[in-house]
């Protein structure tokens, strides 16, 4: 039978749809560009990308990864209503890496690339809000195969933020917790929703997915993303590798979006857990969910943490 879910954080609706679930063999997308026949995100070709704002060498003086202000930037520097920066981060070097084939180090890098550039983004006059996102694979939005992330400064809060931050703050004054807490421990108790934990991260199939085969990687401490230890950057690349490694036996490569939703500007204190958002996306959204707002996910998160949960073993 459906059921009507509401997420707690940004009282989205969704209607979980079990008895149309999708064969994972629904998921496997090659959706490259191959048309695309010069890379300018390849070595070697790093005079077609803006001038360069970081860069991890490797041994040999040749980068892993770098980024550059965004050609086709989806803000400028001189709008009214304060500035935006929009840069591209090339994952890795390697033009066929992918979130499914690269290895832990390679994560590292570049996370350590995403701090960099969001502290810089962060501390750039009149910004609120650091986006941080990725587009895998054209279904996705990727207009480029090699493996690249976005960076953008906003000069507003988004409303998707707004309303999580609004949540978790009537929660906290309500029940004196933090409402990623809760969630942390119930979804532990209840334990059909936890894919997997480390000592600071928890992967979970959130309770009203959107999408099929949603995730979420929530850092369970108090603390900024900008603030991440060189410690917990290495962990987190764990998370990311030993994720992917999941969702790859299970449905193979496929197009998604990667999101972070973090502290805005100024609002460091509020009570409330930064995480990130992984999205598959094999289904689009049709008349129902633009008339609507609610989507319809036709695969339960607790089918979906189970096929990932054993996928680890
Ligand atoms: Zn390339
Ligand atoms: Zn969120």
């Amino acid at each position: 039978m459906p059921e009507i879910r509401k997420d707690p954080f940004t009282d989205e609706q969704v209607i979980i749809a079990m008895e149309r679930a999708k064969r994972p063999t629904d998921f496997h997308d090659d959706g490259s560009n191959k048309e695309e026949k010069t890379c300018f995100f390849c070595r070697g070709r790093e005079k077609l990308t803006p001038s360069e704002t970081f860069r991890i060498d490797d041994d040999n003086g040749e980068w892993i990864v770098r980024s550059f202000p965004n050609k086709f930037p989806i803000l400028c520097s001189d709008m009214t209503d304060g500035n935006g920066i929009h840069e591209v981060i090339v994952d890795n070097c390697g033009h066929d890496k992918s979130f499914f084939n690269m290895n832990i180090k390679e994560f590292k890098y570049m996370l350590l690339a995403y701090k960099n550039r969001y502290i810089a983004l962060y501390n750039t006059a009149s910004t609120q809000y650091v986006s941080v996102f990725k587009n895998y694979l054209k279904k996705a939005g990727a207009s480029l195969d090699h493996p690249h992330s976005q960076i953008i400064s906003l000069p507003i809060i988004p409303n998707i933020i707004m309303t999580e931050l609004n949540n978790c703050k009537k929660f906290y004054e309500y029940r004196g917790e933090i409402m990623h807490q809760v969630l942390i421990r119930e979804e532990r108790d209840k334990g059909d929703r936890v894919i997997f934990e480390t000592d600071n991260f928890i992967v979970i199939a959130p309770f009203a997915s959107k999408y099929n085969y949603e995730t979420q990687i929530i850092y369970k401490n108090k603390g900024l993303f900008q603030s991440m230890t060189d410690r917990i950057i290495t962990e987190l690349s764990e998370v990311f590798f030993g994720l992917f490694s999941r969702y790859g036996n299970v449905l193979g490569r496929f197009p998604f979006n990667l999101f972070l939703h973090a502290h805005p500007n100024l609002m460091e204190d509020a009570p409330y857990n930064w995480h990130l958002h992984i999205t598959p996306r094999v289904s689009q959204q049709a008349g129902f969910e633009l008339s609507t707002g609610i989507y319809v996910n036709d695969i339960p998160p607790e089918k979906a943490a189970k096929l990932l949960i054993s996928a680890g073993h």
